[in-house]
């Protein structure tokens, strides 16, 4: 009898064809940057203390991420909701339900996973961050990713994948397609909190997710 892999195995998707293409920006030798070889302990400091914008001022508690600094797989949302906020803490409400049993549904619990946001405060009745927002915290996460150097990155929704990929594309034209961001391969599916209100997008996010953890393996 043939023995049989894991249940995300069955009627696995293809790995689509590639996608957008960041490239890694070209080093200024004279610029400064207070991120530079920060070890993330230093960093999570640096976002506790940051008013870089407006966000700080309604804040509980910023939210670097959490997850070990050697993990091969990131997953990046939009940024903190009230349940983080109070907690300091990511993706620890109804949609972080949702995330832990999709992740330990492709066999990467959620302790293996680094799991983060674009802006790391709460932006007010959660409402999207704003373009300025975004920009200000960026840096936090870029040098997330370059500290962890993750083998595969999840973009969680437009706001993520905007923020990664520089284009206000839709979602369901970004998904299903090997991105790539300064050379790791990146995937964008649903938030959670989207698959709360539409169920219909659970199985293309089951899809995605299950490219994604192909590409682990890779
Ligand atoms: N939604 C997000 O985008 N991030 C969180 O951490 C929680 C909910
Ligand atoms: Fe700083 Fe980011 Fe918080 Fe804005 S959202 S205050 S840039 S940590």
């Amino acid at each position: 009898m043939a023995r049989r892999g894991p249940a995300w195995q069955k009627d696995l998707p293809p790995i689509p064809g590639k996608g957008l293409v960041v490239e890694a920006p070209v080093r200024d030798l004279f610029a400064v940057d207070p991120l530079a070889g920060a070890p993330m302990a230093d960093l999570e400091r640096m976002v506790h203390a940051c008013t870089k914008c407006q966000l700080h001022q309604g804040r509980t508690h910023a939210v670097p991420g959490e997850g070990p600094t050697d993990a091969r797989l990131v997953v990046v949302g939009e940024g903190p909701g009230v349940n983080e906020d109070a907690q300091g803490r990511p993706f620890v409400g109804r949609a972080g339900a949702l995330l832990d049993e999709i992740l330990a549904a492709i066999g990467c619990p959620r302790p293996s996973v680094y799991i983060c946001n674009v802006v790391k405060c709460r932006a007010p009745e959660n409402r999207k961050p704003m373009a300025d927002e975004m920009e200000a915290c960026l840096p936090f996460l870029h040098r997330q990713l370059a500290i962890i150097g993750p083998k595969v990155i999840v973009a969680l929704g437009a706001t993520a994948a905007e923020a990664l990929l520089g284009t206000k594309a839709s979602l369901s034209a970004l998904r299903n397609k090997v991105h790539e961001w300064r050379g790791t391969p990146l995937i964008v599916t649903y938030h959670p909190a989207a698959l709360l209100r539409n169920p219909n997008w659970k199985r293309p996010t089951w899809d995605d997710v299950r490219i994604a953890r192909q590409l682990l393996d890779r």
